[in-house]
């Protein structure tokens, strides 16, 4: 049985960002994914931000499948038929290398792994890691897969799972999500000619912009919906706290169609077509909810350790910072010939000096 140094559970960002990193520092480096290809089922809002991005891959802003450089961000307060609006637009953020884009994750993370494997990453798609593979002694030695002889050894296994992290938690690093620690969230991506977006949303060609709508449109709910421009589609979801939504049995479904339905978001949608329907969960938690992230011979990163700040609308970006630095820490821990709980620790450490678990700490008492 071939013996990888790393194997990542997982391709989104988390998972691909803590492969190329692994790779770049000499490890031999395999990433499984369940989907068909990675990001076939992964879901965002999504803006991605362009810094943490390009440190992982500096020019990506000119490489990567993206949708429309954000140039503004709005803010609309519903009540009722009515609408407060708000919003900042900045001439810098419409220069390269720019501040922000909108991306569809069926295309980033596509385009991300392609960089993986040109990096000599191994992604292996369409199967499903089922449970890490111990030892005697309780030490980790690989991961078991649905497939037959589907047994793989690794030294380092890095957990980029995603929100339910079910390999954690079988591994006693993740506890069952309690319906106040996730958002339930839906999104329609409803086809518009760009001509029309650039009218309604008041850009030049090829510039986007992004609404965020609270108040009514959450129904009053913890939570938040949204309208982001794409080249020839509108992204339009909600997510609530699950916690919320239990009290006055809402359905997120409802609520899309509700928040579809109001005047300022009729206009905008007006002649569109939705072309996707899509449903997942958001880790809500904050810095209270995060487990623990590391054990001898593991590491769990991005939304499988609930590293996302909601308030920023920020989560692809953690999971990326978060997987760099695993990925490091990976390659130290095996150079050194040393998979200790206590060398993996290191990432926890690590990841307390970037922005990640700082801006998470620094919201930590506020409500997501
Ligand atoms: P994921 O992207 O979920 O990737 C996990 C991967 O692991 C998937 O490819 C999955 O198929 C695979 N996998 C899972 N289990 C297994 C297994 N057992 N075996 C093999 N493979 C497995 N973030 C932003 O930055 N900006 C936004 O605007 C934004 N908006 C959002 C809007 C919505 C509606 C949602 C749901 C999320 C949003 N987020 C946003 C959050 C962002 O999408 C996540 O934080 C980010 O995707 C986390 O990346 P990840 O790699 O940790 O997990």
């Amino acid at each position: 049985m071939e013996e990888f140094d790393v194997i990542v559970v997982g391709g989104g960002p988390a998972g691909l960002a803590a492969a190329i990193t692994a790779k770049r520092n000499g490890m031999n480096t395999l990433v499984i994914e369940r989907g068909e290809f990675p990001g076939a089922k992964n879901v965002m809002g999504g803006v991605l931000y362009t810094e943490p991005t390009s440190r992982l891959i500096p020019d990506f802003w000119q490489q990567a499948p993206l949708e429309r450089p954000v140039i503004e961000q709005r803010y609309a307060l519903l009540e009722g038929d009515n609408a407060f609006t708000a919003g900042y637009r900045s001439p810098a953020w419409a220069d390269p290398p720019y501040n922000a884009h909108t991306v569809l994750r069926a295309k980033f993370d596509r385009w991300l792994a392609k960089k993986a494997e040109e990096e000599g990453v191994l992604i292996i798609n369409e199967t499903v890691v089922e449970d890490l593979l111990y030892k005697p002694d309780g030490g980790v030695i690989g991961v078991s897969t649905g497939r037959a002889e589907g047994d793989v050894r690794g030294k380092v296994v890095i957990l980029a799972e995603g929100v339910n992290a079910l390999i954690a938690k079988k591994a006693g690093l993740h506890t069952q999500l309690g319906p106040e620690h996730v958002a339930v969230a839906v999104k329609e991506i409803i086809s518009l000619p760009r001509e029309k977006i650039e009218d309604r949303f008041c850009l030049e060609p090829g510039q986007g912009a992004t609404i965020e709508l609270l108040g009514d449109a959450t129904a009053g709910m913890v939570g938040t919906a949204f309208i982001y421009t794409n080249q020839d589609s509108l992204s339009v979801g909600i997510g609530c706290l699950m916690s919320e939504m239990l009290k006055i049995q809402a359905n997120a479904n409802d609520l899309l169609e509700r928040l579809k339905a109001h005047p300022f978001v009729r206009k905008l949608i007006e002649g569109g077509e939705t072309k996707e329907y899509l449903g997942h969960l958001i880790p809500e938690g904050g810095y209270k909810a995060i487990p623990k992230m590391y054990r001898q011979g593991v590491l769990v990163v991005g939304d499988a350790a609930m590293l996302v700040n909601g308030l920023h609308r920020e989560g692809s970006n953690l999971a990326m910072s978060s997987g760099m630095v695993a990925g490091e820490v990976a390659a130290g821990a095996v150079n050194s010939h040393d998979l200790s709980e206590q060398s993996m620790k290191l990432y926890q450490d690590r990841l307390k000096e970037t922005y990640v678990l700082k801006d998470l700490y620094k919201y930590r008492n506020t409500a997501h």
